[in-house]
């Protein structure tokens, strides 16, 4: 696991169990408390997460940071952000559809809504109703492999000629995109290179 994934599964953890001590994390990651330490620092730096007397614990439970990804707690500058509402009401940012769908796997039970936006005409949809352009050669600057969302088959379909990419529906959407992080070797993926980047 890279430090950034064991950062994302900590704050996962906390979300469910609100604290965690430093012996546990080490003990459920399997690396040296050392590593753990210098995995959560960051965390502490960006004021995400809490020491307390038995461990550390999420900052601000029922807030999100204004201006991070809750899922790869990058800044949100993108045009296309995603929202997740929870059953309990907590508004989640996400930074790109990309995020959106794995955050999504993440907290599916947890999920009441989960909104993007039309690529051409950014207007806000469901993203349950929404068509998922995966790998398209068109280049937004976010996370990879790159997602972007339709209001309409049609304009994905048009879009997609152009641009290429596969076209899916939300619960597919989740799956490929799972399937894709994980590295699955049985994928469409090329896996000349080696570089990991998905065209
Ligand atoms: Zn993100
Ligand atoms: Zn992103």
């Amino acid at each position: 696991m890279l430090p950034i994934e064991r950062q994302r599964q900590i704050v996962v953890w906390l979300e469910e169990e609100e604290t965690l001590s430093i012996a546990e994390l080490s003990r459920r990651l399997n690396v040296s408390e050392m590593t753990v330490y210098r995995d959560i620092r960051p965390l502490l730096e960006d004021k995400k997460i809490n020491k307390t007397s038995c461990g550390i614990s999420l900052a601000t439970i029922g807030t999100v940071p204004a201006n991070s990804c809750t899922y790869c707690l990058k800044e949100l500058n993108n045009r296309h952000p995603v929202q997740i509402i929870t059953n309990d009401q907590k508004v989640e940012q996400l930074c790109c559809p990309h995020c959106g769908l794995l955050r999504f796997r993440d907290i599916e039970k947890n999920v009441s809504q989960i909104i993007c936006r039309d690529f051409l005409q950014n207007t806000t949809i469901s993203a349950k109703l929404a068509y998922f352009l995966m790998g398209a050669d068109f280049h937004l600057n976010c996370c990879q492999p790159q997602v972007l969302t339709f209001d309409s088959l049609k304009y994905a379909e048009q879009f997609q000629k152009g641009f290429g990419g596969v076209i899916f529906q939300f619960e597919e959407a989740v799956d490929e995109i799972v399937k894709r992080m994980n590295g699955n070797r049985s994928s469409k993926c090329h896996q000349s290179g080696g570089s990991g980047r998905d065209k």
